[in-house]
């Protein structure tokens, strides 16, 4: 009964019967904690355990960028060539919350630092073709828990470009020669914006027969006759994901789909969208070891209307912002890159100051944006700071102590701070786009529904509009608040719910031959 059920929460199903259960195998090239530069690394570390635990045998491949502390080296080494060159890997394993994580070593990843997509693009094509090829035998010699995982009822999930090569050598190299013919691949695209673009020429360094050049020529007015990798790995793959709704539909447009818009539309027939799940054992407020110090509280729904006061007081100490509940606290945490759309939050910081508000952004990237958040910090030092750094701990306190959180991004796959937000109390106001538009509900005053404010263009007037309305129910119409931080809190955002999507898909890809 519809009526039976909180907003948001997970009707829950039943975990995979034993029979049923398949063999998994996720290959990205980064995953969180060992290595994570955005979502994909958040969701190779916590798709696999949720999968899982709904009774699949699963297992993550990634390269190894460092000496991690909790890997045995497995004693397996074997060669493969990589555009001509014969190279070493090492491979190395262990076993945490239900899923073998293996990780490949060779001196070109480990040589990177924390850099892992540093180096020219012949450099990083080298790395992902040793990296592919490396990871689809492992399910042949890398016994985990003394049993390799064998090649039947086999499923990979390759994720964006850096694995989109996957797909391909699976049908290249094994399938057409009658190998791992139960095997199949899922293509997860997290962003289409990076899509292993090279000249054609760098054919060459991915060792296939010339009939499958085809696959990966591409012709666009901007690059022209190019070569591109992902585009080979969506026409390959059996199944393709990516992270929201309203992404898998912007990418069949051809403002979204970066020069893929055709491709994907072709193969729409397989493609699914599924937003991210979040880790709730880090991102709770009822939990979270970033607000056990310095004046911060844990606190949940129950506790909100002092937990989160105390965080706000605390947030506004720390940054050296005067002390003042009455204030509305705003928000932005993300990397300063066009995409996030920081640009147009500078443009609205004029009109913002002209309020009574105060605004903390946190973010690295592009030097120049790097360069206005300090001139913005120093211009109006009496409401706005500019924090320029990578800090886990900022992001978490900025995310329990502000009352809105600004996400005007150009566009946005999935999205994960509006999420981590909602369950912090902490109202998003966003761009409706991809993720950000499945996520986050406009706000109904009639019905007292919704969960933040949305606008549809990416521009400063928008935004300045949203936030207005938004300032003026914090100011003016606390119950109405309290209910959208209720509602959001309230909501399921584990990542249970996706994995049983994600299963879904696996089920379709296992059956399709
Ligand atoms: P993307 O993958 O496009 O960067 P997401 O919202 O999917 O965007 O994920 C970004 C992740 O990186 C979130 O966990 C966010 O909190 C974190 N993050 C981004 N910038 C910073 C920063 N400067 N300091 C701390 N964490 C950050």
């Amino acid at each position: 009964h519809d009526a039976d059920v909180k907003i948001g929460e997970d009707v829950k199903s039943p975990p995979l019967a034993g029979p049923n259960a398949m063999n998994v195998i996720l290959v990205a090239a980064e995953c969180a904690p060992w290595s994570k530069t955005g979502g994909l690394g958040d969701v190779a570390g916590a798709l696999p355990k949720a999968l899982a635990k709904r009774g699949h045998r699963v297992m993550v491949v990634a390269p190894r960028y460092g000496n991690y502390a909790e890997l045995q080296d497995t004693g397996v080494r074997k060669r493969y060539k990589v555009n001509g060159q014969d190279m070493e890997v090492h491979y190395f394993q262990a076993y945490i919350d239900g899923v073998d994580f293996v990780f490949i070593e060779n001196h070109m990843f480990n040589n990177l630092g924390s850099n892992i997509y540093g180096g020219n693009r012949t450099d990083i094509l080298r790395r992902m073709v040793l990296f592919c090829k490396a990871a689809i035998e492992v399910p042949w010699h890398v016994p985990c828990g003394g049993l390799c995982y064998g090649d039947g009822n086999l499923v990979f999930i390759a994720n964006d470009w850096h694995t989109a090569l996957l797909p391909v050598y699976l049908k290249a190299y094994y399938h057409e020669y009658g190998l791992m013919q139960y095997a199949r691949s899922v293509l997860v695209i997290h962003n289409i914006a990076h899509q292993g673009r090279g000249p054609v020429d760098d054919f060459s360094y991915v060792d296939l027969p010339p009939h499958y050049l085809d696959l990966f020529r591409m012709y666009d007015p901007i690059g022209g006759e190019h070569f591109n990798i992902f585009a080979a790995g969506l026409k390959s793959a059996y199944q393709i994901v990516t992270v929201s709704h309203g992404y898998a539909w912007e990418l069949k447009t051809t403002e979204g789909g970066h020069g893929l818009h055709g491709i994907i539309q072709e193969n729409d027939w397989k493609l699914k969208g599924i937003v991210n799940g979040i880790d709730k054992k880090e991102w709770n407020p009822r939990l979270d070891i970033h607000l056990t110090s310095d004046g911060y509280t844990n606190y949940s729904l129950e506790t909100l209307n002092t937990g989160k006061p105390q965080c706000k007081a605390a947030l506004q100490k720390e940054l050296g912002l005067p002390v003042r509940a009455d204030v509305p606290l705003i928000g932005f945490i993300g990397r300063l890159d066009n995409q996030k759309g920081v640009d147009l939050i500078c443009e609205a910081i004029p009109w913002m100051v002209s309020q009574d508000v105060q605004l903390v952004m946190l973010g690295t990237g592009q030097p120049e944006l790097e360069r206005m958040l300090r001139e913005m910090e120093n211009r109006y030092h009496e409401k706005v700071r500019g924090w320029v750094g990578f800090s886990v701990k900022m992001a978490h306190r900025i995310t329990a102590g502000a009352d809105v959180l600004l996400m005007p991004s150009k566009f946005e796959p999935c999205g994960l701070n509006q999420l981590y937000a909602m369950c912090y109390g902490t109202i998003p106001v966003v761009h409706a786009v991809g993720g950000l538009k499945d996520t986050v509900q406009p706000f109904d005053p009639y019905n007292e529904s919704g969960l933040g404010w949305t606008f549809h263009r990416a521009e400063s007037g928008q935004l300045i509009h949203a936030l207005g309305n938004c300032l003026f129910t914090y100011r003016e119409y606390k119950s109405s608040w309290e209910g959208i931080q209720n509602r959001g809190m309230m909501q399921d955002l584990s990542w249970d719910n996706a994995a049983h999507q994600y299963e879904e898909v696996l089920v379709t890809a296992k059956y399709q031959w």
